[in-house]
């Protein structure tokens, strides 16, 4: 760690202290950001956290949703996101006047909402459901004469594949994970014939074809713990590896490829976290009615064990 990194940190630290904040950190921000968190994990751990937070501030250090989710969980609690230009592509690929007019289409049909979605999409939906829970939530769902899931497409196949429920998909993707092509994985198979293969279920289906194990980012950290294998290789957004290379010293993981990065998940930086301490900025609120509504169906998906 440099010196201007280890001033900034001192004064992150006693400005954390002094507000009682607590710093949740996604699995896909910078290393030197996921370094400072009081819990880093995926979207599924950290609405838990956020749920059960006791701290008078939470500083979101991930994409606009999940901050979202943090104030949703949390209306009494300051929430800050310290850069407002980190929002997710794929939350943004549908809006909930699509989804009104799609339920208004399939009038019987159960709404599944990936938490990667804002708070309005949420508010029309009877269900969230993350990566790591996808499958186990639309099983909850499988007397539903039909189901629409949204945004994402891929994440969608991958629960409909598991459980054998057709469902109706909205066409949103993450455009990070997109770009894991099945011939990258072939390429890294080639080069480390004794790797296993992990890849998160927002990758296309010839990509997760390809995979020993598809996983949310908080279970290929487990995943990476428990295996024997010595080598991984790893297809999901590139900020993960930080994260398993520190927790498994022993291990070698390697990236799927390099072009996946999630470039709004990099905008936090320790500046941008400082600065949002001392401002107290960017506060993220939700109005009252989208609140309760949106409330319900994260709260739905959380007693879902
Ligand atoms: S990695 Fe994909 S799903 Fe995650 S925040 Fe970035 S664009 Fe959104």
């Amino acid at each position: 760690m440099d010196a201007g990194n280890t001033a900034i940190i001192d004064k992150i630290m006693s400005l954390k202290k002094a507000k009682n904040a607590l710093f949740l950190v996604h699995n896909y921000q910078l290393g030197e950001v996921q370094d400072i968190a009081d819990f880093a994990g995926d979207s599924l751990e950290l609405s838990r956290k956020a749920a059960t937070s006791d701290a008078d501030v939470i500083v979101f250090c991930g994409v606009h949703f999940m901050a979202e989710t943090a104030a949703i969980l949390n209306p009494e609690r300051t929430v800050l996101l310290p850069d407002l230009h980190s929002g997710c592509p794929m939350a943004d690929m549908i809006n909930a006047d699509q989804l009104r007019e799609l339920k208004k289409k399939h009038p019987k049909a159960k709404v599944v909402c990936y938490v990667n979605s804002t708070a309005e999409v949420k508010a029309e939906s009877d269900i969230c459901c993350t990566s790591a829970n996808a499958v186990k939530i639309v099983e909850t769902l499988k007397d539903a004469e039909e189901i629409i899931f949204v945004p994402d497409q891929y994440l969608g196949s991958y629960a409909a594949e598991q459980t054998g429920k057709e469902m109706i998909l909205w066409p949103g993707y993450c455009p990070t994970h997109a770009r894991i092509l099945p011939s990258d994985i072939q390429k890294r198979k080639a080069e480390n014939p004794n790797a296993v293969v992990i890849v998160h279920p927002e990758c296309k289906v010839e990509t997760r074809a390809l995979a020993d194990a598809r996983l949310s980012t908080g279970q290929m950290a487990q995943f990476a713990q428990e295996t024997d294998k010595k080598e991984i290789i790893v297809g999901t957004e590139i900020g993960l590896l930080h994260r398993l290379r520190k927790e498994n010293p022993d291990k070698t993981f390697i990236s799927a490829t390099e072009q996946a990065i999630c470039p709004r998940m990099k905008l936090i930086t320790l500046e941008t976290v400082l600065w949002s301490l001392e401002n107290m900025e960017n506060r993220i609120t939700i109005p009252e009615e989208i609140s309760i509504k949106a409330k319900n169906a994260v709260d739905r998906m959380l007693e879902v064990h």
